[in-house]
């Protein structure tokens, strides 16, 4: 292999199995070569050589792929791990990003200058792939998906070019960037706008038995169209100290004093077995659930986008796939509100898909022992399919082992009908399918 920067591993290297583990501890794949990429010049010397020797191509940012996508069996691993820097403009509120960066990295580097922009809620996810599938987090009700924020790509390409994609350049690639995940190149820099945010945040949960769950979730549901943008409305099942038990709740980001109103709302929707509420700063809140989403666990999700929360829909949440909400190691699984900013870009804007979406959910099962592998995974599939009725699509970056399906979920006809000749334009021996695949029409 020609002059890489970073470093290659190979099995028995030192570092290789470090560099090979990915988020789910169920990912236990050995690539023949990783390439640790410290430059451009690396990430195009990699492509080169793997299809050289007809190597099969993972593409790793944050190693959070649900499934592991980052990871080839026997063939060429891109880590990006090294490509981490961020540097940021406070003047002109724009921050650039490489490809390997983790969401913290960039909050760290924003927030100094009171600045951020939407990152998801675990700050060691990758901003490659949570920005390249959309990008859910606290302040997507205010400003957009990560992706909605996202002036420019640096991509490097299947054929090893480098190549720009913004409004002006590349437009339709810039389209299908946004959203259409890992299909058309490797980014190597993202250009992000930022937004002045406050420090100061809000945390609300308020915990609810079975028995006044439904009731709970009705009216919180009912807060939806009114509540401010500054708030994300949130719910989870699952257990507390061994009980099954439901929350309600929100994240507000911004004066705490703020959110009063929404809180006395909440507090009137029934009596809660507890509550908690904190106002960690919004670095802290970045952080907030880093550990209990921490690595080395064995996972395993599945995820649905909700445009409405049928009372039916409340109920298939409250049970989590089993008869009566109690069982032995059901999947816990949440409720994140989306709309505001989300659903004034209109949907043909970008790749990324129901913007229409009132809730996403998503079931999520942990667990460490191997031999539970078999009924962890059935029972979220169960829950999973307890919610289908209600679905009205599916969020790329949640997906798991759905396959075709899974994509046809993500993206609806028309957006594949735009994908698809974009992937036969930049990708069309499908050298990038290690991901959720936008197959190319031509022969491949
Ligand atoms: P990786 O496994 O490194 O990458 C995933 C795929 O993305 C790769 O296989 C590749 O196809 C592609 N990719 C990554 N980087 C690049 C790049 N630079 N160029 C080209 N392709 C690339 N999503 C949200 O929207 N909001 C959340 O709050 C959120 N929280 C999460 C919390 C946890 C604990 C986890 C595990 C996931 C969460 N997700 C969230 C989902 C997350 O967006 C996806 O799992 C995403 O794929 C993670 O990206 P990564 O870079 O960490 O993963």
């Amino acid at each position: 292999m020609e002059h890489i920067d970073g470093g290659v591993l190979t099995p028995g290297d030192e570092g290789y199995d470090g560099a090979r583990a990915v988020w789910n501890a169920m990912v236990d794949r050995k690539p023949r070569l990783i390439v640790q990429c410290a430059s451009r010049d690396d990430v195009v010397a990699a492509i080169r050589h793997a299809r050289e020797n007809d190597l099969e191509i993972g593409v790793r940012s944050g190693g959070h792929s649900i499934i592991g996508h980052a990871v080839p069996d026997d063939g060429l691993m891109i880590d990006l791990t090294p490509l981490n820097r961020v540097r940021v403009d406070p003047q002109r509120r724009r921050a650039w990003v490489q490809g390997g960066a983790l969401l913290g990295e960039l909050d760290r580097a924003s927030q100094p200058h009171g600045l951020a922009t939407t990152a998801g809620n675990v700050s060691h996810t990758g901003v490659g792939g949570l920005t390249l599938g959309g990008g859910m987090g606290w302040l997507a009700r205010q400003y957009g998906l990560t992706c909605d924020n996202v002036i420019s790509f640096e991509v490097v390409t299947a054929d090893g070019r480098t190549v720009r994609a913004d409004a002006e350049e590349n437009p339709e690639l810039y389209w299908g960037l946004r959203g259409g995940g890992g299909n058309f190149g490797v980014v190597t820099e993202f250009e992000f706008r930022l937004h002045p945010v406050a420090q100061q945040t809000l945390v609300a949960d308020l915990w609810f038995t079975l028995d006044d769950a439904a009731g709970v979730l009705r009216g919180w549901r009912d807060l939806a169209p009114t509540v401010s943008r500054a708030a994300t409305l949130t719910a989870w099942v699952g257990e507390v100290d061994g009980e099954p038990r439901v929350s309600a709740g929100f994240v507000w980001i911004g004066p705490p004093e703020g959110a009063g109103e929404l809180l006395a709302e909440l507090r009137s929707l029934g009596t809660p077995v507890a509550e908690r509420t904190s106002e960690p700063s919004y670095l802290e809140l970045q952080r907030m659930d880093d550990d209990i989403e921490g690595h080395a666990y064995r996972r395993y999700w599945k995820g649905h986008f909700l445009r409405d929360l049928s009372d039916a829909a409340i109920e298939a949440f409250i049970l989590r796939g089993s008869q009566d909400g109690h069982g032995k190691a059901l999947p816990y699984a949440s409720l994140q509100a989306y709309g505001g900013a989300i659903a004034d870009i209109p949907d043909e804007a970008t790749a990324f898909s129901h913007r229409d979406a009132l809730v996403e959910f998503v079931a999520a099962a942990k667990w460490t022992d191997s031999a539970e592998d078999e009924s962890r995974i059935a029972a979220a599939r169960l829950f999973g399919t307890s919610l289908a009725p209600y679905s009205s699509g599916a969020y790329v970056n949640a997906l798991t082992d759905e396959g075709r399906t899974g994509v046809q979920r993500a993206y609806p006809p028309e957006k594949l009908a735009r994908l698809i000749p974009l992937k036969n334009t930049w990708d069309p021996d499908n050298v990038f399918h290690l991901n959720h695949n936008i197959p190319p029409s031509g022969p491949a």
